[in-house]
Order: structure tokens, then sequence, then C-alpha cells
């Protein structure tokens, strides 16, 4: 049987899912499964690090539920793909202990994203908690604990793979190969910028346009994007380049003849920007619509994503078992670790 390469990727239940999402991360997930064992987690642990209110923690369940609905509107299929939830998986826990010795503070508290993280969280610098700064360590123990090789995220991610990379090269020079170094695989549009052009187009911000938005909701909110502040009426001549009605048309418009002739007229102060964004409307609320009829007739079949959480959760349990085994002989920690928790097991079941 031939081998496959190991993908993992995954996402913080903290919303639905968007188009920066989409192209970021989720079309390399579709077009990568069939070539690779796909694992796509259900980052909760990771929510907990900015959210941990017991009334937060139950509603991740409906927001774990929306997010699988998206992937399988995507087309990732469950048969082919392990989807699991982090939480559940023991050796999660395991890795992240000893991942965390292998790494410096400094390294970590260097990473830009944690600022960002804890600034979008309102958390004041002194009270950054520990875990937060753990952030991709915890992350690191998620990609290796399928020993992934591939791993599709944003540009946003990409400073955190390269310490998955340093905590897998460690523990490789100390206790022998035991993990591939994760390459990272970034999206066609590595950073999708958000509908008001501040930013990029994250839950938190509020300028999304997500995955099940229906035609009127994406339509009301093309109407409201950011344009060009200084063309105040339609005979203004200017450039489309950066502005995000255009860069949006550039990626979600098949209709290239279109969009180049809205983009000449557009230099030349020839088109007003209600066609622009008409048509963009048209063309996003195209491009959505095999995703919603998909992902409404996956919402209907009752218990359908439960079971497919619950099994891929099951699979990856004995995957990840297998690969804290490995690992923690490798370390020479077994030896102590091994018969003690064999024996706790077989007491616990008689
Ligand atoms: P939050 O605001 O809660 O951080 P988010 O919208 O930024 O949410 P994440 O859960 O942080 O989403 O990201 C999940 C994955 O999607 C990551 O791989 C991330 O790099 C990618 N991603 C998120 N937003 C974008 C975007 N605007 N463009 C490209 N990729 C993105
Ligand atoms: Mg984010």
């Amino acid at each position: 049987m031939e081998i496959k390469k190991v993908l993992l990727t995954g996402d913080r239940p903290t919303g639905k899912l968007h188009l920066g999402h989409f192209v970021g991360s989720l079309k390399n997930r579709v077009a990568m499964q069939e070539e690779y064992e796909s694992y796509f987690l259900l980052a909760d642990l990771h929510v907990l690090m900015t959210k941990r209110e017991k009334s937060d923690i139950l509603h991740m369940r409906e927001l774990c539920r929306e997010m699988v609905l998206d992937y399988l509107a995507c087309g990732i299929d469950p048969k082919k793909s392990t989807i699991y939830l982090q939480s559940a998986c023991p050796a999660v826990y395991q890795m992240n202990l000893i991942f965390e010795m292998l790494i410096s503070l400094n390294r970590l508290t260097g990473l830009p994203s944690l600022k960002e993280m804890a600034r979008n969280a309102h958390i004041p610098e002194e009270s950054v908690p520990f875990g937060l700064v753990g952030y991709p360590v915890l992350q690191s123990a998620d990609i290796l604990m399928p020993k992934a090789h591939v791993v599709p995220v944003g540009k946003d991610n990409e400073a955190h793979l390269e310490i998955a990379r340093l905590i897998a090269r460690r523990f490789n020079q100390l206790y022998g190969d035991v993990f591939p170094l994760p390459e990272v695989v970034i999206g066609e549009v590595p950073t999708l910028i958000g509908t008001d052009g501040q930013g990029k187009m994250s839950k938190s911000a509020g300028n999304c346009i997500y995955l099940c938005d229906d035609a009127a909701t994406v339509s009301k909110k093309v109407k409201q994007m950011y344009t060009d502040p200084k063309r105040v009426h339609a005979g203004i001549p200017a450039d489309p380049e950066g502005n995000p009605v255009f860069i949006y048309h550039d990626v979600f418009n098949p209709n290239k003849e279109e969009v180049e002739d809205l983009k000449s007229r557009y230099r030349l102060g020839k088109v007003g920007d209600v066609e622009v964004k008409d048509k963009l409307a048209s063309a996003l609320n195209a491009f959505l619509a095999p995703m919603r009829e998909k992902r409404a007739q996956f919402a209907m079949d009752k218990g359908y994503v439960e079971e497919v959480i619950y099994e891929g959760t099951l699979r990856m349990i004995k995957k990840s078992n297998e690969t804290v085994e490995e690992m923690t002989s490798a370390m020479g920690l077994s030896g102590n670790w091994k018969k003690i928790s064999r024996v706790a097991r077989e007491r616990c079941s008689s």
C-alpha cells in the first residue's frame, strides 16, 4: 500500500469561516486531501488562551458544528480526511508539556503575533497568560501529533510553523529522528484583505464575508465595502490597484474579460462604484451558491456532523497515542511511564 505524506491544519472555533479562510487555507486543504493523509483540527484549546468563561466553552460546541458544516460545504470529505476535536486528544496535553522544554521563552515572546493576539483580545501586556505565550508550542504539538509533513495556513501563521520546525529539529537532535520537519503551504492569496480595507479579513475585526452568508447579505456587505475615498464621483480616473473591491474581483470573479474592462474604465473615470460592486456581488454569489446549497443539505442531516467529529477524534486519539509512545520511548521516559500506565489501565478496567 502506498504510504501517503501527512497534512494537518485547523481553525479555532471562534465563528463561522470566511473568504479569507477559503483562499488562505481551505482551498488547499480540499485540493490536497486526495494526495495527503489529512487531519483538520477544531482547535478549542487554543480558544482558552483568550476566552475562559464556562459559557464561552459551552458555546464552542455550536461553533464547532458550524465550522464543520463550512468544511463539508467547501468539499472536505470525511471519508478521506480526519476532522477531530483537539481537547479530546490526551496526547496533545502530554506533547505540549514536553515541547515546552525544547524552546526558549525569548523565542516565543519575540513573535509579533503574540502582541497582536493580546491586543485583539484586549489583554494588557502585564496580564498576558503563560498559555498565550505558549500558543505556538501547543500548535507544534497539534502539528507533530500525526507527524505532519505539510501545513496549509495563511501567511499570519508562517512564523508559528517555524517554531514547530525548531521543536521537531531539537527533539530529533536530542533523541533520534522521530518527527519530520513540517513545511508551510501558503494559500494562493496569502492574506485576504477585509471588506473595510483596513487589514486582513478576520472574525475578530468584523470585516468578513462568511461562506454561509446569504445572497442579500453578501450584496449588502459588498455595497458597504471600502473603496478609494478620493474618488467622490464616478468621473474621477483612479487606480484599481490595491482597491479591495478589485482585489476581490481578481480572486473571485472568473470572468477575466469583465474584470479587465471594469479596471480600464475605472482608470479612465468611466465606471461608477455601483457597477463595479454589483458585478462583484454577482460573482461572489455565484461562487458561494453551491457551498450554501451543500451546507444546507448537511445541516439537515441530523447527527451527521457529530458523527464526523466523533469518528475523526477516535482516529486521531489512536494515531496520536502511537506518536506519544514512540516519543517517550525515544526519550527513555517510557521505561518509567509505559509500565505504570499499562498497569493503571489494567487496574482501572478490571
Ligand atoms: P480570529 O479573528 O479569531 O483570529 P481569523 O479569522 O483570523 O480568526 P484564524 O482561526 O486565526 O481566523 O485562522 C484560521 C486559518 O485561516 C489560518 O491558517 C489563517 O492563517 C487563515 N486565515 C485567516 N484569515 C485569513 C485571511 N484574511 N487571509 C488568508 N488566510 C487567512
Ligand atoms: Mg487569527
